[in-house]
């Protein structure tokens, strides 16, 4: 296999702030996995809170070209094994080469990743839109235009959280999903859930920061709204403590290293009687339609990265007022 990166830059349609920064552009790193005429397509979407950038992924991944030259596609679960020994806590490298490696492989199988996992892409959940943080003004002009999407996920994390989601309530019956991103505490955060739990709020996203994981314990008892980990939830070894924590974990491709640790956190999950979310971060159709075929596995998706840009180069999974269509299409260039 041949391994091609390059570093590409995608503009938001809107400023996007959540509770501790905002974006405009964001810089992602594709992958091709070529093998004779078939080529595979990766993506990584590194994100700082996680130690990571786009010149460093991409450089992690010429630690992989060695391997890449000599391995078979279709032996993808050890060359991962051995991709991952490479690059040890470097996820966002791991993520891109993993995502590139499954589509080359399911493209040589001619079957779609979701067939060979055996999956219903009738059993898909809905995904949500986001709506970041924003006047309020700006933020009930952003649900206008989302007003196709039946479920929301608003980022929260401000001084004036219950007047945002009052506000919101009153021009849609949309559910809604909330994220503080870290920006809450305890008692804010019990004191918060039975309010939101009344304006129709189905769940809340890591209320607090990830090393205040103990406390959690206490939010997951007394919390009107089952809480699920983000910045908590970040490979399959932090599933075992979670559990008493929180009700579900939010699985993103990029921050676990791609879709073979991805179904370790679902089997993990499962096991320990834990919700299951797929989310994402800003980033292309790529990597939106790799974490799209592991949908049904689902209880919540959050698979909207894709939508919140203006320029995505890729065409994959389409995105038809938050179903996902999981047909025999691929991602391609557009
Ligand atoms: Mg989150």
């Amino acid at each position: 296999m041949k391994l091609h990166t390059a570093i590409e830059e995608i503009h938001l349609r809107h400023t996007f702030t959540i509770s501790r920064e905002s974006q405009d552009v964001v810089r992602v790193v594709t992958v091709e996995l070529s093998d004779g005429d078939l080529v595979g397509f990766g993506e990584a979407s590194p994100s700082s809170f996680y130690g990571e950038d786009a010149e460093g992924v991409q450089a992690d991944l010429q630690l992989l070209e060695e391997l890449a030259a000599g391995a078979d596609p279709l032996h993808y679960r050890d060359v991962l094994e051995q991709a991952a020994d490479i690059l040890g806590d470097r996820r966002g490298a791991l993520c891109a080469f993993d995502t590139a490696l499954f589509d080359l492989a399911s493209r040589k199988l001619g079957v779609p990743l979701w067939r060979l996992f055996g999956l219903d892409p009738a059993g898909i959940p809905l995904t949500s839109f986001t709506i970041g943080i924003d006047t309020i003004e700006q933020m009930l002009s952003k649900l206008h235009e989302a007003r196709d999407y039946p479920i929301l996920k608003v980022k929260l994390g401000t001084p004036q959280d219950i007047e945002i989601i009052r506000q919101l309530r009153r021009e849609t019956d949309a559910v809604f999903r909330v994220d503080a991103n870290c920006g809450w505490t305890v008692d804010e955060t019990i004191e918060k859930s039975a309010e939101l739990k009344a304006l129709g709020v189905e769940f809340i996203e890591q209320p607090l920061p990830p090393q205040e994981l103990e406390a959690m314990e206490e939010v997951c008892r007394r919390s009107a709204l089952p809480v699920i980990a983000d910045e908590n939830s970040v490979t399959p070894a932090d599933i075992p403590a979670l559990a008493g924590r929180f009700h579900g974990i939010n699985i993103k491709l990029v921050k676990c290293g791609g879709i073979l640790p991805a179904l370790r956190m679902v089997h993990l999950a499962r096991t320990l009687g834990l919700q299951v979310m797929f989310g994402c971060m800003i980033e292309t159709s790529i990597l939106i339609s790799a974490a799209a075929q592991l949908g049904p596995l689902a209880d919540y998706l959050d698979l909207d990265g894709n939508v919140l840009i203006q320029d995505d180069p890729y065409a994959g999974v389409e995105n038809e007022a938050g179903r996902l269509v999981l047909g025999e299409g691929r991602v391609k260039r557009r």
